[in-house]
């Protein structure tokens, strides 16, 4: 996505040789316009999908899930973090490791909004190690619903997140692909 990859030249900042950091239009301030357009782009990408419900992450996947859901004309639900294990047998859990704050992370997802048989499509903010995207398909499953699908606004393709997802035969489909990043250069995957 052309607009998606300008913003990125345009304002992304890395940091170390891994992590960019996109805060004045994704991850802390939001574009609005840009979002809408993102969530246009899933939504046409995912509409034979038969989607009932989008499953995110708190808190960055959010906003790209609700501007696909909107276009779906489906619910949004994002799994809360938390760092410790809980109990409560209402809820789905997942454990899944965070290699950009290197802590275990909880996900944790209510009982009552993902039910047996739904069509559920994934989105987030990023895609690394596709560990993010095993949590949610681990309570996906737990619930007895499908994962449909993955749509990802930024893809670190230098890692092996899309192979995780792929290797389970879930489509995973990325607004823009980094191949490299490195101090003051950000280089795209080929079309
Ligand atoms: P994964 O779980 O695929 O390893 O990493 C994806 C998650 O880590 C995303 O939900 C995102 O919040 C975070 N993440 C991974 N890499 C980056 C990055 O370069 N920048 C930012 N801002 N977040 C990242």
């Amino acid at each position: 996505m052309k607009a998606l990859e300008n913003k990125i030249l345009e304002e992304g900042i890395v940091l170390g040789n891994d992590i960019l950091k996109v805060d004045s239009f994704l991850n802390h301030q939001i574009d609005v316009e840009l979002i809408d357009k993102i969530g246009e782009e899933f939504a046409n990408y995912f509409k034979d999908k038969n989607v009932d419900k989008i499953l995110t992450v708190e808190s960055s996947g959010i906003a790209p899930a609700l501007a696909t859901a909107q276009r779906l004309g489906v619910n949004c639900v994002f799994a809360r973090k938390k760092q410790s294990l809980t109990t409560d047998e209402n809820i789905y859990h997942s454990s899944v490791y965070s290699f950009t704050k290197q802590v275990m992370n909880e996900l944790i997802v209510s009982k009552k909004f993902i039910n047996e048989g739904e069509n559920i499509l994934m989105i987030d903010d990023f895609l690394a190690n596709g560990q993010a995207a095993k949590g949610m398909i681990a309570i996906i499953r737990q619930a007895g619903a499908n994962p449909v699908g993955c749509g990802i606004v930024i893809e670190k393709s230098f890692s092996n997140g899309r192979q995780i997802i792929e290797d389970m035969d879930i489509p995973v489909y990325s607004l823009a692909r980094i191949a490299k990043l490195e101090p003051g250069k950000i280089v795209f995957e080929e079309n």
